[in-house]
């Protein structure tokens, strides 16, 4: 304890870290580098670009969504932090995965939805990932230097030389790490046991979570790498957490709810959709193989099975795109926003055609929206070139030095707008 005050003395008069603070889920004395304040507001900033760069929010069927909202909300109701502003969503992605952004904000991963078979296991997801928000474990992790980083983190998006951009990995979850924290051991341990007490508080059997860890370690067993970059990267599971939770349940007792029924009638369209998803990851597969056509067709076996799902018309615009399918890319993205206004890909690929086909207003409507959803280089640097084809050179200077900081050919070709732009602050 002497050690850590005179740690916090010292941090205190560099002054760029907050204060000692006690843990409000332990109760323990410890560093904290962000104030209250600071961490909501952190997780606000990320939380959208985080739900964008893994799929966007799960619309097909928004029951499902307020379901797990509920289930979140009566256990956030138990937690050390009821005050927080949590929010919880349910994301368009197939990884099992679920996350907390500092402050509250979080989401699960339809691909670990129907994974679960009640919603006591269900509960065990939730109340771990509201510990670590509520213990403030993302928080306890950042270093200045890693949030201010943040601050200017743009999202990758490959560009091609089509002048289109190759856009295909974004959504698929690949290089989404925008924001996952990866938690350690102990942070792990301490999200199982409080998030046991939590859903034991909210009424739920807590052998539902010694369940999840079996399902969890027995899955890392049976998949390789893909899996590993999902759940198990930021929640690394362990014969340990297994008994770790067994030791819990037992003294807590085999009771509390399980709603099975209910859990199985939230997941139903999920679990009837999962041929559908199961075709678009295959050709999302495919186009990272560089198979187009193999890819087309894949989406458009998976659109035939569920015709409401904006990722698939997504993938189709794309790849349609990559192929020079101008007219029919342009009404598949009107088709993507149709069915999800507010996923940022659609809006992107508009955009790029519209100012292909120089229709510059269209372009910079829509690329505007999908930057405010999700701002990706790609889009950045074309509304670079609209705004100094306007004659904004402030606004495009902005543009071009947040696209040249993040580097690759798109980055220099910013670089040499402005240099053209600022030759004065060359020298
Ligand atoms: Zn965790």
């Amino acid at each position: 304890m002497q050690n850590l005050l005179r740690l916090c003395f010292i941090i205190l008069t560099v002054s760029w870290i907050q204060a000692c603070s006690v843990n409000p889920v332990t109760g323990e004395r410890e560093l904290s580098l962000m104030s209250a304040e600071q961490e909501v507001a952190m997780g606000e900033q990320y939380y959208l670009a985080s739900q964008q760069q893994q799929g966007g929010r799960y619309v097909v069927d928004p029951d499902l969504n307020v379901y797990v909202a509920n289930v979140g909300r009566k256990l956030a109701a138990k937690s050390d932090r009821p005050n927080l502003p949590y929010e919880f969503v349910v994301l368009n992605n197939s990884t099992p995965n679920a996350w907390a952004l500092p402050g509250g904000k979080i989401a699960i991963n339809r691909g670990l939805l129907v994974l679960l078979d009640d919603e006591a296991q269900l509960a065990a997801v939730m109340g771990h990932e509201i510990v670590h928000a509520a213990a403030r474990h993302g928080a306890q992790q950042q270093s200045r230097a890693a949030i201010l980083q943040m601050g200017m983190q743009v999202a990758q998006v490959a560009s091609s030389n089509t002048g289109y951009g190759d856009l295909i990995a974004a959504g698929a979850g690949a290089g989404a790490q925008l924001y996952i924290s990866k938690y350690g051991r102990d942070q792990e341990l301490q999200s199982d046991k409080y998030g046991v007490e939590y859903m034991v508080a909210a009424g739920y059997n807590p052998y539902a979570a010694v369940e999840l860890q079996q399902t969890f370690v027995k899955l890392s067993e049976s998949h390789a790498q893909d899996w590993l970059q999902g759940l198990f990267a930021s929640h690394p599971p362990s014969q340990e957490r297994v008994e770790k939770n067994q030791q819990l349940a037992n003294q807590y007792g085999n009771k509390g709810v399980r709603n099975q029924a209910a859990y199985q009638r939230a997941i139903q369209q999920l679990k009837r959709d999962k041929a559908a998803y199961d075709l678009h990851d295959q050709a999302l597969k495919a186009a990272s193989a560089n198979d187009l056509s193999k890819a087309l067709n894949l989406t458009k076996q998976a659109i035939s099975k569920q015709p409401n799902e904006a990722l698939f018309y997504v993938t189709k615009g794309q790849i349609e795109l990559s192929e020079n399918q101008i007219s029919t890319a342009k009404s598949t993205f009107s088709r993507a926003i149709q069915l999800n206004p507010e996923y940022y890909t659609g809006h992107l690929g508009l955009g790029l055609i519209a100012k292909e086909q120089k229709q510059y207003g269209t372009a910079k409507q829509y690329l505007e929206k999908s930057v405010a959803l999700l701002p990706t280089q790609v889009a950045m640097f074309h509304l670079g070139e609209l705004e100094l084809n306007d004659g904004n050179q402030t606004k495009a200077a902005e543009y071009f030095s947040v696209v040249a900081q993040q580097g690759g050919e798109l980055g220099e070709k910013a670089q040499i707008y402005l240099n053209k732009l600022q030759p004065a602050s060359a020298g």
